[in-house]
């Protein structure tokens, strides 16, 4: 089965190409430089950059790979959750060049497939498995036990910003190019993680619940940090700070899965999305030899054209069809507790 995949609920405007298992080929037009003046994605301009990229990327696929588009049998897309604009750009080209061929389409969550590609690139991965999306708009913890949406059963979420958007503005304090979560990352390598003793967040109970997360105190914290680095006399360095900070953000979501993994008897874990390919998460991960982490190359952890492609193809094969019309809308944000896992007692 060959499978077209398209991704443009963001700033990436990435498409793949599968043929069975295999990736054939895939393209990614990252917009990052175009948003960097802005500290952050501009949705705007990501709209207009997604209608000027989505042909072109179409066309290097075809171009490269020894496929035509007669050839695919299904063109896989997201539709959900993401920005309005880019979303409905990869969805609107996605249906009509589908129509256009006679081909089914299929839509696809971006947040479950960031998950779901660790299906692909493990084949010894096994339903259900605890499931983490770390990225750059969500943090999310699930016992995830099919590719179906109600069979994602999530147990805790951020009270506030995501770990990723976390990364992103404190390193946009320091003075760091956005996406900020790589340079944090560079940086932290040569730091000591002790240096600094920034606060871990303390979850009132009666608001949130045990698998839940926040970020925007940790945030908040590190950027105060900021006047003390810039006086003359002082002797911060950055490479601490970044080391402490990413020290407390990693260990605050590890701590959430090890007890997820108890209190569930689940011990293989999938961690997707952009801050899955940080290396003191995975590290930390790795060093609990009881978990069976199940890590992904750098390049799936962030958005791409494959996830989409992969899911897509696995949801076609399970359900034998696709209920997508060219009608189909795209949704900016997703319902995530509507599957709630209940807590053990
Ligand atoms: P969502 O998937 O929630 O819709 P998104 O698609 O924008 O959001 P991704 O592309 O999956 O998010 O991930 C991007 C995020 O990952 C950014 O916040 C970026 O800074 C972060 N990131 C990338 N690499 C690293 C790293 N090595 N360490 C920490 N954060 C990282
Ligand atoms: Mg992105
Ligand atoms: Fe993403």
């Amino acid at each position: 089965m060959i499978v077209l995949g398209i991704e443009s609920s963001c700033d990436e405007c990435a498409v793949a190409l599968l043929a069975g298992d295999e990736v054939v080929h895939q393209v990614i037009a990252s917009q990052i430089e175009a948003h960097q003046c802005y500290g952050g994605v501009a949705p705007e301009v990501a709209s207009r950059l997604h209608i000027e990229q989505i042909s072109t990327v179409v066309d290097q696929l075809f171009t490269q790979s020894p496929y035509h588009p007669e050839d695919i049998d299904l063109v896989a897309y997201t539709n959900r959750p993401g920005l309005m604009g880019s979303l409905l750009v990869g969805a609107t080209f996605a249906k009509h060049f589908a129509w256009a061929l006679g081909k089914p389409f299929i839509a696809v969550n971006h947040l479950l497939a960031h998950l779901f590609v660790a299906k692909q690139e493990h084949p010894t991965l096994t339903f259900p498995f605890l499931g983490v999306i770390a990225s750059g708009g969500h943090t999310v913890i699930a016992v995830v036990e099919g590719y179906q949406e109600d069979q994602v059963k999530v147990l805790g979420t951020t009270l506030d910003d995501a770990i990723g958007e976390c990364f992103d503005k404190v390193g946009k304090a320091y003075g760091l190019p956005y996406p900020a979560g790589v340079h944090v990352d560079k940086l932290a390598q040569t730091g000591d993680a002790q240096a600094y003793a920034f606060p871990y967040p303390k979850l009132n109970p009666r608001y949130a619940g045990a698998y839940d997360c926040s970020y925007s105190g940790l945030k908040n914290a590190v950027i105060n940090q900021k006047e003390q680095f810039l006086r003359a006399d002082a002797e911060d360095s950055l490479e601490n700070i970044m080391a402490s900070f990413q020290y407390v953000a990693v260990r605050q979501l590890v701590k959430i899965i090890l007890k997820a993994s108890n209190d569930f008897s689940l011990h293989q874990v999938v961690i997707g999305g952009g801050v899955a390919a940080n290396s003191a998460l995975r590290a930390m991960i790795q060093s609990y030899t009881h978990l069976k982490f199940f890590s992904l190359p750098s390049k799936l952890c962030g958005d791409n054209g494959q996830m989409i492609a992969y899911y897509g193809k696995e949801l076609f094969l399970e359900r034998g069809k696709t209920s997508d019309a060219l009608d189909t809308g795209v949704i900016p944000r997703v319902d995530l507790f509507k599957y709630q896992r209940p807590i053990p007692s």
